[in-house]
């Protein structure tokens, strides 16, 4: 069971995407929705919203442990922004558990939304036959960018001018783009292969 944090943003559409590759999903609004988690998924959207509320919730503590315990979580735009180490102009503390510095909103008003087509090597790895080498059209919206990347953090994906916008540290995913937002499921299947291989189950004494 992979878990969506459920408090704003593109919940639906991972939700959507999970249960069409049958997977269960489960909405984490509260502590106790984190009981029984394979994974979790922190989507897209306005990451000051989601933050401040997942504070308010208890939930901040709760996941950085569980991550920090072996939880395989993946963070898509305001959900890189939550994972990173560092970040500017925000003003409480990221979960911090992934290597990197983001700069939010970092493409400015000209260019603030767009699409583009990126090599992904690494998705080869579960593509099907007819996917492999395929681009990933990949869809930015008031996107950070990662433009720092610590020693143990691979990259996955940049832009044409080398802007990292991919990145994986061990069971840590993190995209400045949205995949849920394409009908390309490899960045799922990528993210619920890291879960099948992690084999990590939240309990639930760990999350009352
Ligand atoms: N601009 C948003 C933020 O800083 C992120 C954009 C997104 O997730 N679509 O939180």
């Amino acid at each position: 069971m992979v878990g969506v944090l459920a408090i704003q943003g593109d919940v639906a559409e991972h939700c959507h995407v999970l249960r069409r590759l049958g997977v269960e999903a489960q909405e984490v609004r509260q502590p106790g929705d984190l009981a029984g988690l394979n994974g979790l998924i922190i989507p897209g959207g306005e990451s000051t919203t989601i933050g401040r509320v997942a504070h308010r919730y208890g939930l901040m503590e709760l996941i950085r442990a569980l991550i920090a315990q072996g939880m395989p979580v993946w963070g898509t735009c305001a959900g890189v922004i939550l994972l990173a180490r560092s970040v500017d102009r925000l003003d409480f503390p990221t979960l911090g558990v992934l290597d990197v510095h983001v700069r939010r909103n970092a493409f400015g008003r000209q260019v603030d939304s767009f699409e583009i087509d990126l090599a992904v090597p690494a998705l080869d790895a579960i593509a099907a036959a007819e996917e492999r080498g395929r681009p990933v059209r990949a869809v930015f919206i008031r996107a950070p960018i990662i433009d720092r990347v610590g020693e143990n953090v691979d990259i996955l994906a940049k832009l044409p001018d080398g802007t990292v916008v991919a990145v994986q540290q061990g069971h840590i995913l993190g995209t400045a783009f949205h995949p849920a937002l394409t009908d390309d499921t490899r960045f799922h299947r990528y993210f619920l292969r890291l879960v099948e291989e992690q084999a990590f189950t939240a309990a639930p004494e760990a999350t009352v």
